[in-house]
């Protein structure tokens, strides 16, 4: 096993748990090891409980390769994001409430998207998926990765990618952020869309920055979506900046 990559994926599950995104047994979080299959967490463990000695290697086809504990049974969404994402490292699963609330109530809150940097950062499009039941199949989830590095699951939750852990932990915060905004917004009139000129111009930003799904073949690094680190707000700034 990885030894840094159970310890980063231990403490992303500590932090979901902190941050109140998941409850109970909720939530789960998977990783592609460099040397083939991939690393989960366990089931039926609270996320403050996981340890990085308590994980479980599986394959792609979710068959577990080693480890004492079962994996959880949602991993077959996880695997069909790894299928549509090779450019992905990281995946990411919780019930931050304000998102659920959105995806419990049947409505997305990033149609007309309303922050540059949240464009940058997420994409102009939060796919959302009509509630599916465990062990439907998984092609509208791979589909719609194909298209987004974030998803809106009905009734259910969110799920989002990384090229590392940082990367799909902070997708996963502002997607919370942005629907908690969404809704603060709501009695206040509803939030503003962008310009479409403007989304249109920090979309294409964001593919030449190598961020998301496609900006492989044309991103900087030429390997695969941005890292954490990639300054966003640069990004924002000379994408608006063209505009005049
Ligand atoms: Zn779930």
């Amino acid at each position: 096993m990885d030894e840094t990559t159970a310890r980063q994926l231990a403490a992303l599950c500590h932090d979901l748990h902190a941050r109140g995104w998941v409850a109970n047994h909720d939530g789960n979080v998977s990783a592609r090891l460099p040397g083939g299959g991939f690393l989960a967490s366990p089931t039926a463990v609270s996320k403050r409980d996981v340890r990085a000695e308590g994980l479980v290697t599986v394959d792609g086809e979710g068959k577990v390769l080693s480890g004492s504990r079962r994996v959880f049974s949602e991993i077959s969404l996880h695997l069909a994001a790894y299928r549509a994402r090779p450019d992905v490292g990281w995946v990411v699963h919780a019930h931050p409430p304000h998102a659920t609330a959105w995806a419990a109530a049947g409505e997305s809150f990033w149609d007309a998207p309303f922050l540059a940097e949240a464009v940058v950062s997420l994409g102009a499009r939060l796919p959302f998926l009509p509630y599916a039941r465990p062990g439907a199949g998984t092609g509208p989830v791979e589909a719609a990765f194909g298209l987004a590095d974030a998803v809106l699951l009905g009734n259910h939750g969110v799920i989002t990618l990384g090229v590392d852990a940082e990367t799909a932990f902070l997708r996963m915060e502002l997607v919370e952020h942005l629907a908690k905004i969404a809704l603060l917004a709501r009695p206040l009139g509803g939030t503003r869309p962008l310009p479409a000129e403007d989304v249109e111009a920090l979309v294409a930003a964001r593919k030449k920055a190598g961020i998301g799904p496609g900006a492989a073949a044309v991103g900087i690094s030429g390997v695969g979506s941005a890292p954490a680190n990639t300054d966003i707000e640069g990004v924002v700034r000379e994408a608006l900046r063209r505009l005049g």
